[in-house]
């Protein structure tokens, strides 16, 4: 095939591109955790965005366009390829929610263009610093683009969303570039971790996805956590404490003795590479009864049994502890390490690999030290590696990203499809 070229897309489809972006980061998109559960989208926010971009695709003439009752937004875009021509459908996906981490309404993007090299300065004392970021110091004299530093910037994931629409933009206008049947997935509430609980994957048609959810360019992630929750419940004794000499158990004081436990060397704060960690995520409770719930992660798949065994150990330690209560630990996975399933099919991630050298970058290929929605449909039986975006600092006041970055994550895009279609 003949490789896209970073230069002409950026040509013909960096302004737009650019307009776009600062279009939807401009959009109240935060997802809200307490919610999801209960709701998807969480937000009534995320439906403004969801209508936009389903109004755009019609309004490029993408025919095959739906948008269901929990925010899900699939478009289909059929291939030219010949009849006899066997090549699997392939999903594109990105999310429509922010993080609640930082605020996220009234977002003021700033395009510093060129950007002189120096300290860039925002309100509430935010400066993004190019001598701790080389990658930042890389782009002096191109666009770089942060938020007035009020709130975060939304790059997570509204540069993933503006870069697929974009491709399909330029693939409408390319009808003789050769292409297999495509799918474009627009998800809400990722950042909840719950918003794939509603996701209809029996109607997905694609053999293989791919989120355009990762950070800085050149990344290309099909590694992720084993993830899973334990949910431990205290049951203590209450007597009157004016009365309480030996008989009281106090379920608060189990949760304390339960979390001490936990080994602050592999928290999060103290781990970073291919190390697992644990960490008490919420704690609630009275004197009669505590829960607590601990998160824990790991690469390895016989390291996060050790680590499910190991919490059942704590728990009958407290127990042993505290005559008269009672200690009990429910585990449930949240996602498991992609890899597993990539494994596989050795061709996505090579032809990923190919695609991401034919765009001229440098391939980084890391372990997220996360999940995405990827890893979560993933499980659900549709392997889905992880392409960078081009953001930096997520779920930050301080997050920004570079227009040179995204313009190479559509080339990337591109460039996939048609390796895609050999
Ligand atoms: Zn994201």
């Amino acid at each position: 095939m003949n490789a896209i070229n970073y230069d002409t897309v950026k040509k013909d489809f960096s302004d737009e591109l650019l307009e776009r972006f600062l279009r939807y980061t401009r959009i109240y998109t935060t997802s809200d955790e307490t919610l999801a559960e209960a709701r998807t989208p969480s937000t009534p926010g995320q439906w403004d965005l969801l209508r936009i971009l389903e109004a755009e695709l019609k309004s490029f003439g993408v025919k095959d366009v739906s948008l269901d009752e929990y925010g899900y937004l699939i478009a289909r875009l059929p291939g030219n390829l010949p009849e006899d021509a066997r090549v699997d459908t392939v999903g594109f996906m990105a999310h429509v929610d922010t993080s609640s981490d930082a605020p996220g309404e009234n977002v003021s993007p700033q395009v510093h263009n060129p950007y002189d090299g120096k300290i860039i300065k925002l309100k509430n004392e935010i400066s993004i610093d190019p001598a701790e970021s080389s990658l930042l110091a890389s782009y002096e004299g191109e666009a770089v683009i942060t938020s007035d530093g009020t709130t975060l910037l939304g790059a997570d994931d509204k540069a993933g969303v503006a870069e697929i629409m974009t491709a399909v933009h330029w693939l409408i206008q390319h009808p003789e570039a050769p292409r297999g049947s495509l799918e474009i997935i627009f998800t809400p509430d990722e950042e909840t971790g719950m918003g794939m609980n509603r996701f209809p994957v029996k109607s997905l048609k694609s053999r293989f996805c791919f989120t355009m959810d990762g950070g800085r360019e050149g990344e290309m992630e099909s590694e992720c956590y084993f993830a899973r929750a334990a949910r431990v419940s205290f049951k203590g004794n209450v007597i009157h404490p004016g009365a309480a000499r030996g008989k009281l158990v106090n379920a608060v004081t189990m949760a304390g003795a339960f979390i001490s436990l936990l080994p602050r060397n592999e928290s999060p704060e103290a781990t970073d590479g291919r190390y697992g960690n644990y960490w008490p995520h919420k704690v609630e409770g009275t004197l009669d009864s505590a829960e607590l719930t601990v998160f824990y992660r790991s690469f390895d798949a016989d390291d996060i049994q050790r680590r499910s065994d190991a919490l059942h150990s704590f728990a009958a330690g407290v127990e042993a502890a505290f005559p008269g209560g009672s200690v009990s630990v429910e585990t449930k996975e949240q996602y498991r390490n992609m890899r597993e399933e990539l494994d596989k099919y050795p061709q996505v991630i090579n032809k990923l690999r190919e695609a991401v050298m034919a765009s001229g970058i440098e391939p980084l290929e890391n372990p997220i030290r996360g999940g995405t929605d990827g890893s979560r449909l993933t499980a659900m039986g549709i392997p889905t590696p992880n392409i960078f975006a081009g953001g930096v600092s997520f779920h930050s006041r301080s997050e920004w990203v570079a227009l040179p970055a995204m313009v190479r994550s559509v080339t990337v895009i591109l460039n996939l499809i048609g390796i895609w279609s050999e």
